[in-house]
């Protein structure tokens, strides 16, 4: 980099930093120093807004204050620390990457980005933030937040999906770091990207980089950065049973991919009538369902799918037992469970719906 480039790098390094000092907000996570507990929010933080895990990283760092007492953890437990915080298997992965730290290194965390990357579930992003946050180091942590500030701050009109323009993104924050506070300048630009530089319509008029910004200077920072266009999600009806058997329900862990490890509700795919419906229940449970009706619909959002749920309620004899995999609960056994966000109105229905389905 030529001297006069470097100094501008420098320039808006300070400024950025100026308003961070100004402007940064008090997490439980910040300011801590700690490798572990800014590897667990780091994770949280994926696709999850900061008032969301707030909360739940202070329950997951009280129940599991460091990488042995997460290991030391079931599964389950750790995914019932992650109820309704979605995107299961990062909590499945952090489980075996502190398993799989105590395992290869002993319980010693790794101490730069290249060993971090290594441990189960941390990727680029994550190794980066971990380096440069609590291990002080100059390393670039790259998120959708920082790829639109540098494509706008740099003028960089590529496509920002592109491994190759990820890799010049990582290496002009890494242009801009200054020793002492490469983690504080991540973070800064995080914040920039969340609070100022927005998708769409940027705040360009509040933020501390609008001198040196090449996309406000050439009025296309609502094009940047180039992304390629997402597909839409898919929506997949679903119908989802509560049967009542007595005071118990039936549920089943799932083994599929998606939401692996979680509890949920006998379910077919598709809308079907109840006669039909009732013919799937007895296929997928064993359980001869009477009286079933349509209580509710419910929709989740995943990232590449929806969830449409039509959610019925039925009921079942009284000492009727379910085939495997399924096995009753009762509702206080159900709130030991880990159930997914997609399945907790069907549970406020299972238990506060007065009717009998019978
Ligand atoms: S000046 Fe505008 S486009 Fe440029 S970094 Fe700041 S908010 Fe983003």
């Amino acid at each position: 980099m030529d001297t006069e480039r470097k100094e501008s790098a420098a320039e808006c390094a300070a400024a950025l930093l100026a308003w961070y000092d100004a402007h940064r907000r008090t997490l439980p996570w910040r300011d801590v120093r700690d490798p572990y507990a800014t590897w667990v929010s780091e994770i949280m933080l994926q696709q999850t807004r900061v008032e969301t895990v707030i909360p739940y990283f202070r329950r997951f760092m009280a129940d599991f204050p460091d990488v042995a007492a997460l290991a030391a953890a079931d599964e389950d437990e750790v995914l019932k620390h992650w109820e309704g915080l979605g995107y299961y298997s990062r909590a499945r992965n952090l489980h075996r990457g502190a398993v799989q730290i105590m395992e290869e290194h002993g319980g010693q965390l790794p101490g730069d980005a290249a060993g971090w990357r290594a441990v189960c579930g941390v990727g680029s992003y994550t190794a980066g933030a971990i380096a440069s946050i609590a291990l002080g180091q100059p390393a670039a942590a790259v998120d959708g937040n920082v790829v639109r500030v540098i494509a706008r701050l740099t003028g960089l009109r590529e496509n920002a999906a592109a491994p190759s323009v990820r890799r010049e993104i990582a290496a002009r924050c890494e242009a801009m770091m200054p020793g002492d506070r490469p983690g504080d300048l991540n973070q800064a630009l995080m914040d920039l990207g969340a609070g100022i530089c927005l998708p769409g319509t940027p705040r360009c008029d509040r933020c501390p980089l609008a001198a040196f910004c090449d996309a406000r200077e050439n009025g296309d920072a609502e094009e940047l950065p180039l992304l390629p266009r997402k597909a839409p999600p898919r929506e997949i009806p679903w119908d989802v049973a509560l049967i009542r058997c007595g005071g118990k329900v039936p549920v089943r862990q799932r083994t599929e991919a998606m939401l692996r490890g979680l509890w949920v509700f006998p379910m077919a795919e598709g809308h079907s009538a109840p006669e039909a419906l009732a013919a799937s229940l007895r296929a997928l449970t064993g359980l001869e369902v009477r009286g079933l009706r349509c209580a509710g619909e419910a929709r989740h959002v995943f990232t590449h799918r929806i969830w449409r749920m039509r959610l019925w309620v039925a009921g079942a004899d009284e000492d009727a037992v379910p085939a495997a995999p399924f096995r009753l609960v009762t509702e206080a056994e159900l709130s030991g469970l880990a159930l997914p966000a997609a399945m907790r109105a069907a549970r406020r229905i299972a238990f506060d719906d007065g009717e009998e389905g019978s």
